[in-house]
This record gives C-alpha cells, structure tokens and sequence, in this order.
C-alpha cells in the first residue's frame, strides 16, 4: 500500500468555503498543496445560504461557477427589506449588480471540495487535525492521528471553533457577544416567486425578531432570530414560537402559507463575533478561523471566498521571495482587517437584539422613497458601497434625522422616554463600535502581539 505524502508546501486545514477556495488558488499556481478536513463530504454546516455577488465573482474566476450553477444554484432578483413600520424593495439586475446567490452547503461545499482534487490538492477527509508542529519558534506542519504532515506554512481555515487558532494561541480582539439566537427550517412547496427577505420588527416592545427567507435548490429556508436573551423562552417551544413570530412578517408568512417543512428547526445558541490574530511564524488563519461576525448581512462566504484570494496571493509572493513569508502574512492580516471593520460595525448594529424602532423607521423609510439611496444599501452587500456612507456621512444623517424624529414624535407618549433613550444608546453603542477596531480611523491599538506583527507589515510597505 502507498504510503500517504508527509511533506507539501502549503497544508490548509478545513476545506469549505475558505480551505477548498485557497487550496484551489495555490494548487493551480504550482504549489503543493494538502487539504484537511474532519469532516466528509457533502455534509451540511450551519448557514442560511446566501452569498453576495463579490464572492461569486471570486467562484467565477477559479473557473467553478459554471458548475454551481448547473448544481441549481438560485439567482437572487429581488430583495425586500423591512422595519417595524417602513419595507423598501430593491431589483437586483445580475448584469448590472452582479449575481447573488443562494444554494445549499451540503451541494456547495462538495462541487468546491472536488473542484480543488481536480486542480491537484491533495484532499484527505474524515482526517480531524490535533495541533500544530512548531520547531524553533515557526510552525512546521499539523499533527494529526493518521501521523503528521509537514508543510513550509499551516493555514487555519477550520472555522469558529478553528484548531490551527487555539494551538498557535491566537487572541481575540473586538469581540462582542451574540444580540440574536439564529433559528431556521427549510419548507417545500414554497412558489419560487418569492424572492429574498430581511426583515427587523418588533423594536422596543416586543424583543425585535429578525427573518430572512431564500428559496434554495427547490426548497426555501426561513431562519427566526429572536433576541439571545430570549433563548429559554424560545427553546421551551421552539416549534410554536417559530411559527407565531413568523406571523409579524407578512410576507414570509404567506410565502409559507400552505407549504411544508421539511427537517428540524436547526438552532445555533452559542457563539460570537470576534477578530482573532491571523498571523504569525509559518502560519495564518482565513475565513472563519480569523475572523467572525453577525451572519444578518450574509457575509461570511463572500469573505472566505475573496479572503482566500486575497491570502493565496500573499503565499505566492511569500513562498517566492527569500525570507519574506511572515511579512506577508502579516500583510495579508492588515488587509483582512482593513476589509472587515466596517462590515463588522454594521452586522453588529443589524445583529444586535432591540434595533430601536425609530431608527430603523427613519432610515428604512427614506429609502423606500429614494431609489438611490435603497441601492447604496443594497451594494453594502457586494461592499461597493461602505455602510458608512450609506448610512452616516454628515449629509446622510442630516437627511434620516427628520425621519427618526417623526418616528419617534408617532409613538404613543408612553412609548417615547424609552425609544428615545433607546435611540440615544444605540447611537453611543456604534460609535463605541468604530472606535474599538484598530483600524478605523478613530480605533484604538491592537493587542500587543498583534501591534508588533502590525509594525513589522508598516516598516516594510
Ligand atoms: C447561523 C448562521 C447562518 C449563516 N448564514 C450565512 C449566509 O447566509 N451567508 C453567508 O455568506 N454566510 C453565512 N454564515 C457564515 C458562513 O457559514 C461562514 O462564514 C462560512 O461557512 C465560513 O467558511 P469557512 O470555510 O471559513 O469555515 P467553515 O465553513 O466553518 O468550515 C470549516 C471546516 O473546517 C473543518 N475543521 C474544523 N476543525 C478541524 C480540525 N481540527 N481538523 C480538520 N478539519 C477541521 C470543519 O469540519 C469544516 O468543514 C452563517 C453562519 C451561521 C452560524
């Protein structure tokens, strides 16, 4: 029997969005290159499905999409997004926005898995990774129960509970616990009319609950994400809480009407948002691994794949050039995080659980009279469009503030001390945000062993 190979240049571990991404990109540059995973394939992982068009350009490039969407990935052409009281809707032409879309992990995960075998990774699954190898200080490869492999560089791609991050000691920063609880069924029998849906109602008087439907290789996922502090109640009857807030949402609710759920109600209770140190001494961790936030915007897969592209480039140059490696890597660490902190500021504000009703109110409502500006929302998503300027220059807060002061002067006197301190605190809580991130321009410093892989990227850019 052939003795499985034991050195390669680059070993990823995790082979979904990110790992299968990064591995393809190298193994097509000539590097050799191992992909591990734990798990086999297909197999489903938690996510609702959707990804944005500027990861789908990434698929298209490596030269996959075409198979996805021969697999029966689902278009996105339209998208309604609502508040307690206000719903804009927004066209989505693919040939002029670029394509979203939405299909199932277990069919996903598995074209790109075998996507990167028939470039020439060497991909070994059901193959859990124990640790790192670390030798003078660098990482030397992974140790895993079928023996180690060694590599010049060790990518953590393993997701949120990455073990290339907890071997290398990689520290968070930025980290904020989950506003919502996600929850989320598949049905049948839903007409594929429907388009994709957000929605956040319920603002301060009843805990906002946010949806978000997809149809998804002829089923439709509809994911409930009551407020985190809610989860006893919730849990107690899922199945009759999930039904009854679906209620709030209209369309949701006649999207389903009549249709049949297929599957449990899946429920993600523990997790949060974080950055973590992504690089260092023969190794660096992407996607998931590195970097975590609110799933409300549908971001992680479009990041995993245009991260990995991002960090591929950044191997190449590294693996080339003599002794310049760790910088790049360290580079590729400062991009991630110049790409990520507004995205995390805004996931973090949808995600939180009591998104003030006025606020909601006010910016949702001009956008459903400016079609302008409900398209400078919509290319949030695609990241053409930063949701600073969307949503807080100077002017366009100027615009929105007569919208959340009409809003709140509507709500019953009752309701108002607590909107308006609810707004007020909202408003603190974002800009406490922005300057948390180290690289937003008010952001405090990075963790002292961060800051020094910072500077070492600095003195040599
Ligand atoms: C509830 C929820 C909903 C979401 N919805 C969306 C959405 O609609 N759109 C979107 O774009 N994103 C969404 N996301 C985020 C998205 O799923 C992730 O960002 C994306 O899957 C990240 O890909 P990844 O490759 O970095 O990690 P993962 O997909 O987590 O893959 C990591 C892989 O590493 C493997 N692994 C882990 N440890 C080891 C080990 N020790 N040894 C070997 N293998 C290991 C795992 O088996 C896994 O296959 C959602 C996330 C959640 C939690």
């Amino acid at each position: 029997m052939a003795v499985p190979e034991s050195k390669f240049d680059v070993v990823v571990v995790g082979a979904r969005c990110a790992g299968a991404t990064l591995s393809t990109l190298l193994a097509r540059r000539g590097l050799r290159v191992c992909v591990l995973d734990k798990a086999t394939f297909p197999s489903e992982t938690l996510s609702t499905c959707a990804f944005q068009s500027n990861g789908v350009e990434v698929l298209r490039r490596i030269g996959v999409l075409d198979e996805i969407l021969a697999a029966g990935a689902h278009v996105v052409r339209r998208a309604t997004i609502t508040s307690t009281h206000e719903k804009f809707t927004v066209d989505i032409d693919p040939a002029v926005y670029g394509q979203v879309l939405g299909m199932r992990r277990t069919t996903m995960d598995a074209i790109l898995i075998d996507y990167a075998a028939r470039s020439g990774v060497e991909v070994r699954t059901k193959c859990p990774v124990e640790g790192v190898i670390v030798e003078s200080g660098r990482v030397r490869g992974v140790t895993t129960r079928f023996g180690d492999i060694r590599a010049d560089v060790v990518i953590g791609a393993d997701g949120r509970s990455s073990t290339v991050a907890r071997s290398v000691g990689a520290r968070e920063y930025c980290a904020h616990r989950a506003g919502r609880m996600p929850t989320w069924s598949f049905y049948e029998g839903v007409d594929p009319k429907h388009g994709f849906f957000f929605g956040a109602v319920g603002g301060m008087n009843v805990g906002s609950t946010a949806f978000l439907g997809l149809p998804l290789d002829g089923q439709f996922i509809v994911t409930v994400a009551p407020p985190a502090e809610d989860a006893r109640d919730y849990l107690s009857d899922r199945y009759t809480q999930f039904d009854a807030r679906l209620q709030s949402f209209p369309e949701l609710a006649a999207a389903v009407d009549g249709a049949t759920r297929v599957g449990p109600i899946r429920v993600l209770q523990k997790w949060h948002s974080y950055f973590r140190e992504s690089a260092g001494p023969g190794w660096a961790l992407v996607g998931d691994a590195g970097h975590f936030k609110d799933y409300s915007l549908g971001q992680g897969q479009s990041d995993a794949f245009r991260q990995a592209e991002h960090l591929a480039d950044r191997l190449i140059d590294g693996l080339e050039s003599d002794g310049n490696l760790d910088i790049e890597l360290s580079r590729w660490w400062r991009w991630r995080d110049r790409d990520a902190w507004q995205m995390y500021w805004a996931n973090t504000l949808l995600g939180e659980p009591h998104l003030p009703d006025a606020l909601a109110d006010g910016l949702f409502g001009l956008a459903a009279r400016d079609d302008a500006l409900a398209m400078d929302f919509a290319h949030i998503f695609n990241k053409k469009v930063t949701p600073l300027r969307a949503a807080a220059t100077p002017a366009r807060v100027a615009r929105v503030a007569p919208g959340v002061a009409r809003s709140l002067a509507g709500l019953r006197p009752r309701e108002l001390p607590r909107n308006t301190r609810a707004t007020a605190e909202f408003i603190g809580f974002s800009a406490k945000l922005l300057a948390q991130h180290p690289q937003s321009p008010w952001g405090l410093r990075y963790p002292r062993s961060a800051h020094t892989a910072q500077e070492t990227a600095n003195a040599t850019s």
